[in-house]
Order: structure tokens, then C-alpha cells, then sequence
């Protein structure tokens, strides 16, 4: 059987060849997916992963798309969007075990709802809590991981075992500062986050309300809209703190100075453009699909920002966004 055949044998229903990734990226950009499934339950991820496995083709697990760069030339193997949507409140430990297609924001507000608090500081982050947990999203110095008690993952198996559902402690994802080991680990076939455990705390709903506002109009006066993956480079981190463990009470505040976007505008980078992106008027660290880029312009463009930081400041900026595909 070929490799169509026995996908489709397996998966059948949600199953597509030749997917535009394009479709299913904040960024808008991206090729040919050979092979693209929307689960709708974690069986339905276990099962997709080990049709891969069997086949030996890679996967890659896909929140909304918000922080990856798809490759004009597309994915060789299966994409697995992930809708699964289980969440189950646990009220007398003030916790909630969320499967990881939730998506983020609906989560806090379902948070608010049974007046548990503590991630509203993200309301407004894109994504599904699976994508979270794999970045350490966060912003204005907090971040999910801080939150996190312990995760389900979906490990592959390898020499053609199929793959198995582990329990791990917050602790063996070593979460800091838009990095775990999960992303730390190289190439496609990584372990998938099912769910997740999240200790949240009891609060009045008018108080988290309040909170989740002020956080909400903070970023809607900065932050940029139209296609785009967020912050596209990390802020460098200063010297010492590079693998500040959770529960980063003790992560130094950035100057404004040392933030990417600072050092971005004052190296003059709102000015670049490259085919049919530009970096944003509005924040110097966002690159905005404005006119049907490709991936390679934007590639390009994230290129010539590094190099005018570079320039001016001698310091090299990493991505925070992730490249997926053939480059
Ligand atoms: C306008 C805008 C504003 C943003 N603001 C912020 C911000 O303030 N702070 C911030 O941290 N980020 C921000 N981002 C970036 C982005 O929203 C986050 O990184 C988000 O957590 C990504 O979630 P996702 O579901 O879209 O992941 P995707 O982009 O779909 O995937 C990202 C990576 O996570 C992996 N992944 C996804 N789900 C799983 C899973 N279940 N198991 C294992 N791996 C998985 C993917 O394989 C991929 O490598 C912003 C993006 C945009 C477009």
C-alpha cells in the first residue's frame, strides 16, 4: 500500500493531501503540505502519529500557526492540526486540566468564569495552549510555564514502536524565557503535548476582570495587527539569566534599551521591506505580510533586521518565531 493509501486507511475522515499551509498561519505564508489532518480528539492525535511512524514520514503538530514560518516549499509529510477542546476544572485545588488544542484565550475566560485566576496577563496571546506550553509564551515578565503543574505528552516510539502517553512534572520542561526542551529539541517527530495540568487561584471575578482589561488595552495600543507571528526575535537575554528556571520572580526587568524592539528601531529596521512584507510602523519587531508575501521574503527581511542590530549594537537577535519545511 502506498503511503496515501494506508494514511487515508487510518485516519480517514480529516485527512487531506496537497494542504496550502498558507491557510492555517497568522503569518500567511507558506507551500504545500504533502499530508494535513485536523484531529478533533487526543485519540485521534495518537493515532495520526503513529501512521507516521509507521510510514517514516515526519509529523508536526500545528496549534492556529502563530509563531511558524511555513517554507514556500511546503512540509514533506503530515501536518496534525490540533482541535482537541476538553477542559475540567478541578475547583476544591483551584486547578484545570485543559487538552492542548484549547484555544489560549477561551481558556482564561472560562477561567474567569469559575473566578480561578492567574493567566489573564496572556489574554490576548494567539493560540492554543499546546503552542504556549511548547514557547513558554508569556508577556510583561510572566509566562504559562510558571503556572504549569505537570503535562501529558505523547513521546514517539522509536525503531517502528508506537509512540506512548507519559505523565511529566512542569519541572522536566525546563521553562524559561521562550524556550523549553521540547523546543530545544531538533528536527520534526517531537513529543506532542496532550494536555495539561494548570494551577490557577481563587479570585473574585470583577478582580480578574480588571486584570484581563488592563492587559487587554496594553496590548491593543501596541501591538500591531494584520498578518504577522508576533514578536518576531527574542529580546536578549541578559548574561547569567539564559536558562532562569519557572517561577522567575528573580528574572531582571529589561531595560527598554536592551528589548529587541528598542534596539530594532533605533537601528533604523522599520524602514526595510522585502517583496511583499515590511517590518511594522507600530513596533519594530513585528514583520507584517502587508501584500501576498512568500516565506522567503520574509526569511529575507528577518535577515536584514538582524544584520542592521548587528550593526548598530554588536549583538546577534535570535528568533523567537520557528522556521518549518524545506528551506
Ligand atoms: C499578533 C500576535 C501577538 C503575539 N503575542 C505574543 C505574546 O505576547 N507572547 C508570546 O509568547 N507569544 C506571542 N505571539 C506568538 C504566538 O501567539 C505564541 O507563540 C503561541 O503560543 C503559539 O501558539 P500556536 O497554537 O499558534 O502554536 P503554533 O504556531 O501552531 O506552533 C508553534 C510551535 O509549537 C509547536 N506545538 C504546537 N502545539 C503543540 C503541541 N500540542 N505539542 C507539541 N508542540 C506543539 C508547533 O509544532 C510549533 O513548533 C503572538 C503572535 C501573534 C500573531
Amino acid at each position: 500500500m502506498d503511503k496515501s493509501s494506508f494514511l487515508k486507511s487510518q485516519l480517514e475522515e480529516g485527512l487531506r493531501e496537497h494542504e496550502v499551509m498558507r491557510d492555517h498561519t497568522t503569518m500567511h505564508v507558506g507551500g504545500v503540505a504533502d499530508f494535513y489532518f485536523e484531529a478533533k480528539t487526543t485519540d485521534d492525535i495518537i493515532k495520526a502519529v503513529d501512521a507516521a511512524l509507521e510510514i517514516q514520514i515526519p509529523y508536526v503538530i500545528l496549534g492556529i500557526g502563530s509563531n511558524v514560518i511555513f517554507s514556500d516549499f511546503g512540509f514533506p509529510g503530515l501536518v496534525i492540526r490540533n482541535l482537541t477542546s476538553n477542559t475540567a476544572f478541578m475547583m476544591e485545588k483551584s486547578q484545570v486540566i485543559v487538552d492542548s488544542g484549547v484555544i489560549l484565550q477561551k481558556l482564561i475566560l472560562d477561567c474567569v468564569s469559575h473566578s480561578l485566576a492567574g493567566l489573564e496577563f496572556m489574554f490576548g496571546i494567539p493560540g492554543t495552549v499546546g503552542g504556549a506550553i511548547y514557547g513558554d509564551a508569556g508577556a510583561n515578565g510572566q509566562a504559562i510555564g510558571d503556572y504549569v503543574k505537570s503535562v501529558t505528552l505523547l513521546v514517539p516510539g522509536e525503531d517502528g514502536e508506537k509512540s506512548k502517553v507519559e505523565q511529566y512534572p512542569a519541572e522536566w520542561f525546563e521553562f524559561s524565557y521562550r524556550k523549553t526542551k521540547l523546543k530545544a529539541m531538533a528536527g520534526y517527530n517531537k513529543p506532542v503535548i496532550l494536555s495539561v495540568k494548570i494551577q490557577l487561584a481563587q479570585s473574585r471575578q470583577e478582580e480578574i476582570m480588571r486584570r484581563l482589561n488592563v492587559w487587554k488595552n496594553k496590548r491593543m495600543n501596541n501591538y500591531p495587527t494584520g498578518f504577522s507571528a508576533g514578536s518576531f526575535f527574542k529580546n536578549p537575554v541578559p548574561a547569567g539569566f539564559e536558562s532562569m528556571p519557572t517561577g522567575r520572580k528573580n528574572m531582571p526587568q529589561l531595560p527598554k534599551e536592551r528589548t529587541a524592539g528598542y534596539m530594532l528601531e533605533k537601528s533604523g529596521a522599520k524602514k526595510l521591506h522585502q517583496g511583499g512584507a515590511r517590518v511594522s510602523a507600530k513596533h519594530a519587531n513585528f514583520i507584517i505580510n502587508t501584500e501576498d508575501a512568500k516565506a522567503d521574503d520574509i526569511r529575507k527581511l528577518a535577515e536584514q533586521m538582524r544584520d542592521s542590530v548587528r550593526n548598530k549594537f554588536d549583538i546577534t537577535l535570535e528568533e523567537e518565531v520557528e522556521y518549518v519545511g524545506q528551506w
